[in-house]
C-alpha cells in the first residue's frame, strides 16, 4: 500500500530520523531506505516467502543488499514498534559502513521503545535481565561482541544488547562518548575492533554500572510488581 508524507506512520519514521541521527551523531545519510508496508499478514508472507527463500517468519524485515535497503512488515497492533526497530537498522546501513550485529540490534531495541512515554524504557528486556539474574546470568559483552547471525540471536541476546546501549547512552557522558566514538570509527572501517576494550579503559567499573543501571530500570517499571 502507497502512504502519503502526511500519514501518521510516515511522520513517526521522520521523527525517529531525526531523533537517531542527533542522538548518535551520524554522518549524513548515505543510501535511503525504502518501507514496504503490506496491508495484511498474508500477502505480507507471501511476498516474503517467494522473496527471501532462507529467512525465518516475522512480523518484520530489514534487508540490505547492494542494490537497496528495505524495510518490510504489514498493518498489525505492533507495526509502529516493528517498524521503528527495522527503520533504524536501515538508517544505521544508510550511514555508516557496517555494524556490529549486537550494536544493530540494540539500537534498534532502543529505538524501537514509543518516544512519546516519557523516561519508558524497553519493559520486556528490563524483565528478561530480571529472569536472567535470578538464574545467575550476568552480562558478557565479550561474548555477545562475537555474534554474527541473528538467527543464533536469542530473546535474552537482545535484551542484554539493550541493556548495553541503554546502559552506555543514559549513565555517563564517559559512557555515552565510548559508543559515539566507537559508531564515528564505523563511518570509515569495514572490520570494526571491539568496543569492550575502549570501555574497559574509560569506566574501569562498567562491569557493575551496566547491571546497577538495569536494576534501576526495573526499579522505575510500573508492571514491575504485578510481574
Ligand atoms: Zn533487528
Amino acid at each position: 500500500m502507497k502512504l502519503d508524507s502526511g500519514n501518521v506512520l510516515v511522520q513517526e519514521l521522520e521523527d525517529l530520523r531525526e531523533r537517531l541521527f542527533a542522538t548518535l551523531h551520524l554522518p549524513e545519510q548515505r543510501d535511503p531506505v525504502n518501507v514496504y508496508l503490506f496491508s495484511d499478514e498474508a500477502s505480507y508472507r507471501y511476498y516474503m516467502n517467494t522473496t527471501w527463500q532462507n529467512l525465518p517468519p516475522r512480523r518484520a524485515y530489514f534487508v540490505g543488499t547492494t542494490r537497496e535497503l528495505a524495510v518490510y512488515s504489514f498493518l498489525s497492533s505492533k507495526v509502529q514498534e516493528d517498524l521503528r526497530h527495522e527503520f533504524t537498522h536501515g538508517l544505521l546501513h544508510g550511514s555508516l559502513k557496517t555494524v556490529p550485529l549486537w550494536l544493530d540490534e540494540g539500537l534498534a531495541e532502543y529505538f524501537e521503545v514509543n518516544p512519546d512515554i516519557p523516561g519508558a524504557v524497553h519493559a520486556e528486556h528490563v524483565r528478561e535481565w530480571e529472569t536472567a539474574q535470578q538464574e545467575n546470568w550476568s552480562p558478557n559483552l565479550f561474548r555477545l561482541e562475537m555474534l554474527s547471525d541473528f538467527r543464533d540471536m536469542t530473546q535474552r541476546d537482545y535484551a542484554e544488547a539493550w541493556g548495553w546501549v541503554h546502559y552506555m547512552l543514559q549513565t555517563s557522558d564517559e559512557t555515552a562518548n565510548v559508543l559515539l566514538q566507537y559508531l564515528a570509527g564505523l563511518e570509515t572501517s569495514r572490520t570494526p575492533p571491539r568496543m569492550l576494550t575502549s570501555l574497559e579503559t574509560a569506566v574501569p567499573t562498567y562491569f557493575n554500572d551496566v547491571q546497577a543501571h538495569v536494576v534501576r530500570m526495573q526499579n522505575t517499571q510500573p508492571s514491575h510488581a504485578s510481574r
